[in-house]
Protein backbone atom coordinates (compact mmCIF):
# COMPACT_ATOMS: atom_id res chain seq x y z
CA UNK A 1 0.00 0.00 0.00
CA UNK A 2 2.84 2.07 0.91
CA UNK A 3 4.69 1.32 -1.88
CA UNK A 4 1.30 2.43 -4.24
CA UNK A 5 1.47 5.75 -2.50
CA UNK A 6 4.52 6.41 -3.16
CA UNK A 7 4.41 5.24 -6.74
CA UNK A 8 1.08 7.70 -7.14
CA UNK A 9 2.54 10.53 -5.54
CA UNK A 10 6.29 10.52 -7.84
CA UNK A 11 4.24 9.82 -10.99
CA UNK A 12 1.92 13.06 -9.76
CA UNK A 13 4.73 14.93 -9.27
CA UNK A 14 6.41 13.59 -12.71
CA UNK A 15 3.20 14.67 -14.82
CA UNK A 16 2.93 17.80 -13.19
CA UNK A 17 6.19 18.78 -14.31
CA UNK A 18 5.71 17.77 -17.60
CA UNK A 19 2.61 20.06 -17.45
CA UNK A 20 4.58 23.34 -15.86
CA UNK A 21 7.15 22.65 -18.25
CA UNK A 22 5.41 23.41 -21.01
CA UNK A 23 2.59 25.82 -19.61
CA UNK A 24 5.92 27.85 -18.77
CA UNK A 25 7.51 27.52 -22.15
CA UNK A 26 3.83 28.80 -23.77
CA UNK A 27 3.83 31.87 -21.23
CA UNK A 28 7.20 32.50 -22.27
CA UNK A 29 6.19 32.23 -26.04
CA UNK A 30 3.37 34.66 -24.99
CA UNK A 31 5.20 36.93 -23.20
CA UNK A 32 7.78 37.68 -26.53
CA UNK A 33 5.08 37.80 -28.64
CA UNK A 34 2.64 39.99 -26.43
CA UNK A 35 5.88 42.49 -25.49
CA UNK A 36 6.51 43.40 -29.37
CA UNK A 37 3.33 44.00 -29.85
CA UNK A 38 3.14 46.15 -26.49
CA UNK A 39 6.51 48.31 -28.07
CA UNK A 40 5.22 48.28 -31.71
CA UNK A 41 1.50 50.03 -30.92
CA UNK A 42 2.99 52.37 -28.10
CA UNK A 43 6.03 53.74 -30.33
CA UNK A 44 2.91 54.08 -33.13
CA UNK A 45 0.95 56.23 -30.91
CA UNK A 46 3.95 58.10 -29.84
CA UNK A 47 4.40 59.36 -33.40
CA UNK A 48 0.98 59.62 -34.09
CA UNK A 49 0.58 62.35 -30.78
CA UNK A 50 3.99 64.36 -32.08
CA UNK A 51 2.54 64.12 -35.33
CA UNK A 52 -1.17 65.88 -34.57
CA UNK A 53 -0.15 68.03 -31.44
CA UNK A 54 1.89 69.80 -34.57
CA UNK A 55 5.49 70.66 -31.91
CA UNK A 56 2.88 72.33 -29.23
CA UNK A 57 3.78 69.18 -26.97
CA UNK A 58 7.10 68.57 -25.39
CA UNK A 59 8.00 65.27 -27.12
CA UNK A 60 10.24 64.22 -24.13
CA UNK A 61 7.10 64.42 -22.08
CA UNK A 62 5.40 62.45 -24.25
CA UNK A 63 8.19 59.83 -24.47
CA UNK A 64 8.20 59.44 -20.44
CA UNK A 65 4.71 59.09 -20.56
CA UNK A 66 4.50 56.50 -23.11
CA UNK A 67 7.40 54.72 -21.30
CA UNK A 68 5.39 54.73 -18.24
CA UNK A 69 2.20 53.00 -19.95
CA UNK A 70 4.88 50.30 -21.64
CA UNK A 71 6.09 49.45 -18.01
CA UNK A 72 2.46 49.17 -16.96
CA UNK A 73 1.26 47.04 -19.58
CA UNK A 74 4.39 44.30 -19.12
CA UNK A 75 3.86 44.14 -15.67
CA UNK A 76 -0.03 43.94 -16.12
CA UNK A 77 1.00 40.60 -18.54
CA UNK A 78 3.43 39.53 -16.01
CA UNK A 79 0.85 39.19 -13.56
CA UNK A 80 -1.53 37.75 -15.81
CA UNK A 81 0.72 35.14 -17.01
CA UNK A 82 1.65 34.62 -12.98
CA UNK A 83 -2.16 33.98 -12.14
CA UNK A 84 -2.58 31.76 -15.47
CA UNK A 85 0.78 29.31 -14.52
CA UNK A 86 -0.86 29.21 -11.03
CA UNK A 87 -4.09 27.74 -12.37
CA UNK A 88 -2.44 25.57 -14.40
CA UNK A 89 -0.06 24.43 -11.24
CA UNK A 90 -3.63 23.58 -9.33
CA UNK A 91 -5.30 22.09 -12.04
CA UNK A 92 -2.51 20.34 -13.38
CA UNK A 93 -1.74 18.93 -9.70
CA UNK A 94 -5.60 17.74 -9.46
CA UNK A 95 -5.09 15.74 -13.12
CA UNK A 96 -1.84 14.40 -12.74
CA UNK A 97 -3.18 13.11 -9.15
CA UNK A 98 -6.47 11.46 -11.21
CA UNK A 99 -4.07 10.74 -13.95
CA UNK A 100 -1.05 9.10 -11.38
CA UNK A 101 -4.12 6.70 -9.71
CA UNK A 102 -6.16 5.64 -12.64
CA UNK A 103 -2.63 4.01 -13.54
CA UNK A 104 -1.21 2.58 -10.35
CA UNK A 105 -5.13 1.41 -9.56
CA UNK A 106 -4.79 -1.62 -12.18
CA UNK A 107 -1.62 -2.67 -10.88
CA UNK A 108 -2.74 -2.27 -7.33
CA UNK A 109 -5.82 -4.34 -8.18
CA UNK A 110 -3.31 -7.25 -9.29
CA UNK A 111 -0.53 -7.18 -6.80
CA UNK A 112 -3.42 -7.52 -3.79
CA UNK A 113 -5.27 -10.34 -6.13
CA UNK A 114 -1.60 -12.25 -6.31
CA UNK A 115 -0.49 -11.80 -2.53
CA UNK A 116 -4.36 -12.98 -1.67
CA UNK A 117 -3.72 -16.23 -4.19
CA UNK A 118 -0.39 -16.97 -2.56
CA UNK A 119 -1.71 -16.80 0.93
CA UNK A 120 -4.87 -18.72 -0.21
CA UNK A 121 -2.46 -21.16 -1.61
CA UNK A 122 -0.17 -21.48 1.07
CA UNK A 123 -2.78 -22.03 3.48
CA UNK A 124 -4.35 -25.26 1.50
CA UNK A 125 -0.44 -26.18 1.02
CA UNK A 126 -0.62 -26.12 5.27
CA UNK A 127 -3.52 -28.02 5.99
CA UNK A 128 -2.23 -31.32 4.01
CA UNK A 129 1.07 -30.93 5.54
CA UNK A 130 -0.11 -30.44 9.18
CA UNK A 131 -2.21 -33.57 9.08
CA UNK A 132 0.69 -35.72 7.97
CA UNK A 133 3.13 -34.25 10.64
CA UNK A 134 0.45 -34.76 12.94
CA UNK A 135 -0.02 -38.23 12.33
CA UNK A 136 3.80 -39.30 11.84
CA UNK A 137 4.66 -37.21 15.14
CA UNK A 138 2.03 -39.60 17.13
CA UNK A 139 3.07 -42.51 14.87
CA UNK A 140 6.86 -41.95 16.49
CA UNK A 141 5.50 -41.58 19.90
CA UNK A 142 4.12 -44.65 19.92
CA UNK A 143 6.82 -47.64 21.62
CA UNK A 144 5.57 -50.20 19.76
CA UNK A 145 3.89 -49.58 15.98
CA UNK A 146 2.37 -52.69 14.58
CA UNK A 147 2.68 -53.67 10.69
CA UNK A 148 -1.08 -52.87 10.06
CA UNK A 149 -0.87 -49.42 12.27
CA UNK A 150 2.21 -48.41 10.02
CA UNK A 151 0.47 -49.48 6.59
CA UNK A 152 -2.20 -47.06 7.82
CA UNK A 153 -0.09 -44.47 8.60
CA UNK A 154 1.80 -44.81 5.09
CA UNK A 155 -2.02 -44.84 3.64
CA UNK A 156 -3.23 -41.99 5.01
CA UNK A 157 -0.12 -40.10 4.22
CA UNK A 158 -0.24 -40.98 0.50
CA UNK A 159 -4.17 -39.80 0.13
CA UNK A 160 -2.17 -36.72 1.65
CA UNK A 161 0.97 -36.29 -1.04
CA UNK A 162 -2.11 -37.54 -3.37
CA UNK A 163 -4.13 -34.33 -2.63
CA UNK A 164 -0.55 -32.30 -2.38
CA UNK A 165 -0.05 -33.33 -5.86
CA UNK A 166 -2.96 -32.39 -7.19
CA UNK A 167 -2.89 -29.20 -5.55
CA UNK A 168 0.11 -28.45 -6.91
CA UNK A 169 -0.75 -29.19 -10.44
CA UNK A 170 -3.43 -26.69 -10.11
CA UNK A 171 -1.38 -23.81 -8.88
CA UNK A 172 0.94 -24.51 -11.58
CA UNK A 173 -1.51 -24.63 -14.20
CA UNK A 174 -2.99 -21.30 -12.82
CA UNK A 175 0.14 -19.95 -12.85
CA UNK A 176 1.11 -21.03 -16.35
CA UNK A 177 -2.05 -19.70 -17.94
CA UNK A 178 -1.65 -15.90 -18.42
CA UNK A 179 1.72 -16.19 -19.55
CA UNK A 180 1.19 -19.46 -21.90
CA UNK A 181 1.89 -18.91 -25.58
CA UNK A 182 -1.57 -19.61 -26.69
CA UNK A 183 -1.62 -21.92 -29.78
CA UNK A 184 -5.13 -21.33 -32.15
CA UNK A 185 -5.89 -24.32 -33.83
CA UNK A 186 -8.89 -26.58 -35.29
CA UNK A 187 -9.58 -28.89 -33.03
CA UNK A 188 -11.37 -31.67 -33.47
CA UNK A 189 -14.45 -32.30 -30.51
CA UNK A 190 -15.05 -35.76 -31.13
CA UNK A 191 -11.93 -37.90 -30.52
CA UNK A 192 -10.84 -35.22 -27.55
CA UNK A 193 -14.20 -35.87 -26.11
CA UNK A 194 -14.10 -39.59 -26.75
CA UNK A 195 -10.33 -39.32 -25.16
CA UNK A 196 -11.20 -37.98 -22.11
CA UNK A 197 -14.52 -40.40 -21.46
CA UNK A 198 -12.04 -42.83 -21.92
CA UNK A 199 -9.79 -41.30 -19.34
CA UNK A 200 -12.16 -40.84 -16.73
CA UNK A 201 -13.73 -44.45 -17.19
CA UNK A 202 -12.37 -46.15 -14.37
CA UNK A 203 -14.06 -43.96 -11.61
CA UNK A 204 -17.66 -43.21 -13.52
CA UNK A 205 -17.23 -46.85 -13.58
CA UNK A 206 -16.38 -47.38 -9.94
CA UNK A 207 -19.42 -45.27 -9.26
CA UNK A 208 -21.76 -46.88 -12.11
CA UNK A 209 -22.10 -43.93 -13.36
CA UNK A 210 -23.30 -43.80 -17.43
CA UNK A 211 -21.24 -40.94 -19.34
CA UNK A 212 -22.81 -40.56 -23.01
CA UNK A 213 -21.65 -38.23 -25.69
CA UNK A 214 -23.27 -36.82 -28.86
CA UNK A 215 -20.99 -34.92 -30.98
CA UNK A 216 -21.46 -34.53 -34.67
CA UNK A 217 -17.65 -35.82 -36.44
CA UNK A 218 -17.16 -32.96 -38.25
CA UNK A 219 -17.87 -30.25 -35.08
CA UNK A 220 -14.79 -28.34 -34.48
CA UNK A 221 -13.12 -25.46 -32.32
CA UNK A 222 -10.78 -22.67 -33.01
CA UNK A 223 -8.46 -23.56 -29.67
CA UNK A 224 -5.72 -25.89 -28.76
CA UNK A 225 -5.95 -29.70 -27.83
CA UNK A 226 -4.41 -29.19 -24.38
CA UNK A 227 -6.79 -26.43 -23.66
CA UNK A 228 -10.26 -28.57 -24.83
CA UNK A 229 -8.59 -31.63 -23.41
CA UNK A 230 -8.12 -29.72 -19.68
CA UNK A 231 -11.54 -28.08 -19.88
CA UNK A 232 -13.39 -31.22 -20.89
CA UNK A 233 -11.38 -33.10 -17.94
CA UNK A 234 -12.44 -31.09 -15.35
CA UNK A 235 -16.08 -30.65 -16.14
CA UNK A 236 -16.28 -34.35 -16.50
CA UNK A 237 -14.35 -34.95 -13.19
CA UNK A 238 -16.68 -32.82 -11.64
CA UNK A 239 -19.82 -34.22 -13.18
CA UNK A 240 -18.87 -37.43 -11.98
CA UNK A 241 -17.72 -36.30 -8.00
CA UNK A 242 -20.99 -34.06 -8.06
CA UNK A 243 -23.28 -37.20 -9.15
CA UNK A 244 -25.29 -39.90 -7.10
CA UNK A 245 -23.85 -43.55 -7.60
CA UNK A 246 -25.61 -44.80 -10.75
CA UNK A 247 -25.94 -41.06 -12.25
CA UNK A 248 -26.22 -40.26 -15.96
CA UNK A 249 -23.99 -37.48 -17.89
CA UNK A 250 -24.96 -36.48 -20.88
CA UNK A 251 -22.40 -34.48 -23.25
CA UNK A 252 -23.16 -32.68 -26.61
CA UNK A 253 -21.93 -30.43 -28.53
CA UNK A 254 -23.70 -28.08 -31.02
CA UNK A 255 -22.67 -24.94 -33.19
CA UNK A 256 -24.78 -21.57 -32.88
CA UNK A 257 -23.98 -19.23 -35.25
CA UNK A 258 -19.57 -18.80 -35.19
CA UNK A 259 -19.76 -20.34 -31.75
CA UNK A 260 -19.96 -24.29 -30.56
CA UNK A 261 -21.37 -24.86 -27.76
CA UNK A 262 -20.06 -27.81 -25.55
CA UNK A 263 -22.39 -28.70 -22.44
CA UNK A 264 -22.10 -31.47 -19.71
CA UNK A 265 -24.79 -32.30 -18.02
CA UNK A 266 -25.05 -33.97 -14.42
CA UNK A 267 -27.79 -35.38 -12.45
CA UNK A 268 -25.95 -34.80 -9.59
CA UNK A 269 -26.29 -32.43 -6.31
CA UNK A 270 -26.74 -29.46 -8.10
CA UNK A 271 -25.45 -25.81 -6.71
CA UNK A 272 -27.18 -23.31 -4.92
CA UNK A 273 -28.22 -20.37 -7.00
CA UNK A 274 -26.29 -18.49 -4.58
CA UNK A 275 -22.70 -20.43 -4.85
CA UNK A 276 -23.76 -19.89 -9.07
CA UNK A 277 -21.62 -16.80 -8.75
CA UNK A 278 -18.83 -17.74 -7.10
CA UNK A 279 -17.98 -21.29 -8.41
CA UNK A 280 -15.66 -20.29 -10.77
CA UNK A 281 -13.34 -18.29 -8.25
CA UNK A 282 -10.17 -19.61 -7.13
CA UNK A 283 -10.32 -21.81 -4.11
CA UNK A 284 -13.89 -21.31 -4.16
CA UNK A 285 -15.71 -24.36 -2.82
CA UNK A 286 -19.69 -24.73 -1.99
CA UNK A 287 -20.89 -26.03 1.43
CA UNK A 288 -22.49 -28.95 0.20
CA UNK A 289 -19.31 -30.45 -1.89
CA UNK A 290 -17.21 -30.12 1.50
CA UNK A 291 -19.74 -32.27 3.36
CA UNK A 292 -20.19 -35.11 0.31
CA UNK A 293 -16.57 -37.10 2.18
CA UNK A 294 -14.15 -38.07 0.21
CA UNK A 295 -14.67 -35.68 -2.89
CA UNK A 296 -13.73 -32.26 -1.83
CA UNK A 297 -11.67 -30.60 -4.14
CA UNK A 298 -9.26 -27.59 -3.80
CA UNK A 299 -11.83 -25.22 -5.39
CA UNK A 300 -9.07 -24.48 -8.33
CA UNK A 301 -11.02 -26.98 -11.46
CA UNK A 302 -13.49 -24.55 -12.69
CA UNK A 303 -11.22 -21.01 -12.27
CA UNK A 304 -8.53 -23.24 -14.27
CA UNK A 305 -11.81 -23.90 -16.83
CA UNK A 306 -12.62 -20.71 -17.12
CA UNK A 307 -9.09 -19.14 -17.28
CA UNK A 308 -8.10 -21.60 -20.06
CA UNK A 309 -11.20 -21.10 -21.98
CA UNK A 310 -11.15 -17.42 -22.10
CA UNK A 311 -7.77 -17.40 -23.43
CA UNK A 312 -8.91 -18.49 -26.67
CA UNK A 313 -12.05 -15.96 -26.47
CA UNK A 314 -14.71 -18.76 -24.88
CA UNK A 315 -16.59 -18.59 -22.26
CA UNK A 316 -18.27 -21.12 -19.50
CA UNK A 317 -20.91 -21.07 -18.04
CA UNK A 318 -23.18 -22.93 -15.14
CA UNK A 319 -27.16 -23.68 -15.04
CA UNK A 320 -27.92 -25.51 -11.94
CA UNK A 321 -30.78 -26.61 -9.55
CA UNK A 322 -30.05 -28.20 -6.44
CA UNK A 323 -30.71 -31.80 -6.11
CA UNK A 324 -31.62 -32.26 -9.41
CA UNK A 325 -28.08 -31.37 -11.64
CA UNK A 326 -26.32 -29.50 -13.67
CA UNK A 327 -25.09 -28.27 -17.01
CA UNK A 328 -21.86 -26.38 -17.50
CA UNK A 329 -21.79 -24.90 -21.29
CA UNK A 330 -18.76 -24.03 -23.01
CA UNK A 331 -18.55 -21.78 -25.99
CA UNK A 332 -15.79 -21.80 -28.15
CA UNK A 333 -15.10 -20.11 -31.66
CA UNK A 334 -15.92 -22.88 -34.34
CA UNK A 335 -13.56 -23.57 -36.84
P1 LIG B 1 -13.40 -28.63 -6.60
O1 LIG B 1 -12.02 -29.12 -6.67
O2 LIG B 1 -13.85 -28.27 -5.22
O3 LIG B 1 -14.35 -29.51 -7.33
P2 LIG B 1 -13.97 -26.72 -8.67
O4 LIG B 1 -13.38 -25.38 -8.93
O5 LIG B 1 -13.87 -27.73 -9.76
O6 LIG B 1 -13.31 -27.23 -7.34
O7 LIG B 1 -15.47 -26.51 -8.29
C1 LIG B 1 -15.83 -25.51 -7.38
C2 LIG B 1 -17.12 -25.89 -6.67
O8 LIG B 1 -18.19 -25.90 -7.61
C3 LIG B 1 -17.10 -27.30 -6.09
O9 LIG B 1 -16.56 -27.28 -4.80
C4 LIG B 1 -18.56 -27.67 -6.09
O10 LIG B 1 -19.17 -27.13 -4.95
C5 LIG B 1 -19.12 -26.92 -7.28
N1 LIG B 1 -19.29 -27.78 -8.46
C6 LIG B 1 -18.50 -27.85 -9.54
N2 LIG B 1 -18.99 -28.71 -10.44
C7 LIG B 1 -20.13 -29.20 -9.93
C8 LIG B 1 -21.13 -30.14 -10.39
N3 LIG B 1 -21.04 -30.72 -11.57
N4 LIG B 1 -22.17 -30.36 -9.58
C9 LIG B 1 -22.29 -29.76 -8.38
N5 LIG B 1 -21.41 -28.88 -7.88
C10 LIG B 1 -20.34 -28.60 -8.65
Amino acid sequence: MNVFSAAVRKLTLQYLAVIMVLSLIFSFVLYQVANREITGSIRGQGRMIIERSGGFLDRREINRILQREQTLARQRLVGRLIVFNVVVLGAGALASYYLARETMVPLEKSVEAQARFTADASHELRTPLTAMRTEIEVALRSKKLSTSESKQLLTSNLEEVNRLESLVGGLLALARLPGGSVIKQKVELAPIVDKVVLRLRPISDQRSITVQTSIAQSLAVIASNDAVDRTLTILLDNAIKYSLKGGMIDIRASRYVKQVRISVTDSGVGIKPSDQAHIFERFYRADQSRTTSGQSGYGLGLAIARETVELYGGRIVVKSQPGKGSTFTVSLPSA
